[in-house]
């Protein structure tokens, strides 16, 4: 992702035609197909137009090669892949995926970024720095920003803790940082559960003049104390705490069309793509302006917050010339609970969506409750912040 640097040589990996040879790197331009069937996607030759279906994908990649298209400063080696070439994604995935978000401009423009638009240098991988984020933070009082409509929630259970944050959905998922706490406390035993419970409880002054509640929270059960994660979560799916684990690796959706049960709870389990999520999150984090798909952070938010947020990168390897990309700690053994949390709940309005949300409704509905209100000034409490 991020601008395509003019020093690098710009490869790009090309594939055969498989019916005319002709050389030339897979592009969103050449996958056509028949008007309103865009699960029957296929990659199309602009030199013979001939058509490649998803099954001569493997014979494609096994044909091609990496070609500069660039001479650039003749020292930087630049590589452009997108999702079109994954051998885990089929090209009418894409294509569907792709006519579900066209029409809203935040989620195409990840959905460019994260699927079409990947580049890398010399696989030094992609990253966000820490201190512009911070100096971004913003004042917005006590009660919720006025745009905020649905609350969700991210847990991370750790060995004397368990983490939470908190976010605010507005518009085309502009996103507010609302509250973020750490509760210490030994997670094999029932009080720290149900002190977490009672933050899960919480609920937040709106200027509307109501309390919004956190509608679903997702919590990580991959690591420390799984069993005690299931408990939670098995009487509580009615409130939508959903018990998730996280799953790195291409091709994997941010939310699952159905839960497993195949746990030692045998307890609904959600599997994340977390990678999805982190390719999302990202890419938002660079949006530097209000808008869709935007991050809002609030002046109380510590330089650890931005420091763990921004802990990891995109590290592209190399197998048999074609590029393996994962999201991988920039340095080994720093702690990253503040992006896994904001992931978390990133995926739990994903789990919301999947039920039928509908956030932009939310968003218009909370307004006609807001306009119906008088000028009568919201009731404050004021969130305990840890940090
Ligand atoms: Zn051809």
């Amino acid at each position: 992702m991020g601008a395509d640097h003019e020093d690098s040589d710009q490869r790009f990996f090309h594939v055969p035609c498989l019916h005319c040879g002709d050389m030339a790197p897979i592009t969103w331009a050449r996958i056509r197909w028949p008007e309103g069937r865009r699960d029957e996607a296929h990659l199309v030759c602009e030199a013979c137009g001939g058509i490649h279906h998803e099954h001569d994908k493997p014979r494609l990649l096994a044909g091609g090669e990496w070609r500069a298209t660039a001479r650039g400063d003749g020292r930087t080696a630049g590589f452009h892949l997108s999702a079109l070439y994954s051998p885990w994604e089929t090209w009418a995935e894409i294509a569907t995926e792709h006519g579900r978000i066209r029409k809203d401009p935040a989620r195409l423009q990840v959905w460019v970024n994260t699927k079409l638009g990947e580049s890398w240098e010399d696989q030094a991988g992609d990253t966000v720095p820490a201190d512009p984020l911070m100096a971004r933070r913003e004042d917005w009082g006590d009660a919720l920003p006025a745009s905020v409509a649905v609350l969700t929630a991210g847990v991370d259970v750790q060995g004397d803790r368990i983490e939470v944050q908190i976010l605010g959905w507005g518009r085309d998922e502009e996103v507010w940082v609302i509250d973020y706490r750490v509760l210490w406390g030994d997670p094999s035993g029932p009080r720290l559960w149900s002190d977490l419970d009672m933050v899960l409880q919480t609920t937040f002054p709106h200027p509307a003049g109501i309390e919004l509640p956190v509608r679903a929270a997702a919590i990580d059960t991959g690591g420390h104390h799984t069993k005690m994660a299931y408990e939670f979560c098995r009487t509580r799916l009615a409130r939508r705490i959903w018990a998730i684990k996280g799953r790195g690796g291409p091709g994997i959706p941010v939310w699952p069309r159905r839960p497993t049960r195949r746990n030692k709870g045998k307890i609904p389990l959600f599997i994340v793509g977390v990678d999805a999520v982190k390719d999302a999150v990202y890419a938002r984090l660079r949006l530097t302006e209000p808008g869709p798909g935007a991050i809002h952070f609030p002046r109380r938010l510590d330089a650890e917050y931005f420091r763990q947020l921004t802990a990891e990168r995109v590290v592209t390897r190399f197998t048999r010339g074609r590029p393996v990309r994962s999201w991988q700690p920039k340095r080994d053994g720093e702690r990253n609970e503040a992006l896994d949390t904001f992931v978390y709940a990133h995926a739990a309005l994903h789990g919301l969506i999947s039920m039928g949300l509908r956030l932009n409704e939310e968003v218009e509905g909370m307004a006609s409750v807001s306009a119906r209100q008088d000028s009568e000034t919201a009731r404050v409490i004021r969130s305990d912040w840890m940090r």
